[in-house]
């Protein structure tokens, strides 16, 4: 291992001939699980040296990007940038910017990527492996098979025009690359706080896309087949702009996580603090939905709700 001045990053392999994979977490600072899933595989590979050093290839880790996020159990650092936004950054930019040049150069330096998030505070996302729609069809071919090898029950393919992630860094050096959401806060309370073993789904799927691109030898076991959907509109796949709040207030749900609805399903209740009366908001897409805001409280124009819709128009 070693130790880079802006991000702890961990490296495994290197013996043996294969491909070279990056696994990041803590892009945001208040995803946990993700951070505790990649320190397990870590911890795994020094307490396994033989296994590490079998590795065909090289795994380089990174359990926590965003150091400045993480030290305020923000999404966010000290800047206030989002890290998701701020890519490929600058080195002689702000602390987010930074970290951004750095992680940049390490997707650009590697044949695979995965980027494991959860839905932070605010937000609970149903487990999924996402990816952009590449404009290269071989690659688009790669992320689909790495996104069902890491075995959530949901694929999402969506605009490959989104700037600013470390996925669009991933798109421009054609590395192929996914991201991965598993639930939000409430999750997080009850596995992180307890603590989360090597047959975590997070952990697992980690090791399944390693087993997929031969860095690990194949093993014997039950898959699931993900439900894909894709979606070809040009902000698909930004999640915070989907049905924002009408005002500040008080929030409901009116649905469940991973539940399918049709136009004009109720989805939630806002009642602003000075009265009863409540808003409702209503889905504008038919589909199932993937992101529920689980938090008591709403600013206006947060989103809401993230319902994936298949969509392959012009
Ligand atoms: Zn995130």
């Amino acid at each position: 291992m070693s130790d880079s001045p802006i991000f702890p990053i961990f490296r495994f392999g290197g013996k043996k001939e294969g491909p070279a994979l990056l696994i990041s977490a803590g892009v945001h600072g208040d995803e946990y699980l993700p951070m505790l899933a990649v320190q397990n595989l870590i911890r795994h590979f020094e307490n396994n040296p033989d296994e590490a050093d079998s590795i065909n290839g090289t795994l380089t880790l990174i359990p926590v990007v965003n150091g400045s996020a993480f030290a305020l159990g923000n999404r966010c650092g000290e800047d206030d940038k989002d890290l998701a936004r701020t890519c490929p950054g600058a080195d002689d930019g702000t602390i987010t910017e930074q970290v951004a040049a750095a992680l940049s150069r390490e997707i650009e330096a590697v044949d695979f990527y995965v980027d494991v998030h959860t839905g932070g505070t605010e937000l609970s996302v149903f487990p999924l492996a996402g990816y952009v729609l590449h404009s290269d069809e071989k690659i688009l071919e790669q992320q689909r098979n790495l996104a069902r090898a890491f075995q959530l029950p949901f694929c999402w393919g969506t605009s490959g025009k989104l700037e600013g992630r470390s996925l669009s860094v991933a798109r421009d050096a054609n590395v192929p690359a996914i991201y991965i959401e598993y639930y939000g806060s409430h999750r997080e309370a009850s596995e992180a706080t307890v603590g989360i073993g090597m047959d975590h789904p997070l952990v697992h799927g980690c090791l399944n896309v390693m087993r997929h691109l031969n860095l690990l030898p194949e093993e014997e076991s039950t898959r699931i087949s993900p439900e894909f959907v894709e979606d070809t509109r040009h902000d698909s796949g930004h999640m915070q702009i989907c049905h924002p709040a009408p005002a500040t207030g008080f929030y409901r749900a009116r649905v469940k996580l991973g539940q399918r609805v049709g136009i004009g399903a109720l989805l939630a209740r806002i009642t602003s603090p000075g009265s009863l009366e409540s808003i409702e908001v209503l889905a504008n897409r038919a589909g199932k939905v993937i992101v529920l805001r689980d938090y008591p409280r709403i600013n206006k124009d947060d989103a809401i709700a993230v319902i994936a819709e298949r969509y392959s128009g012009p």
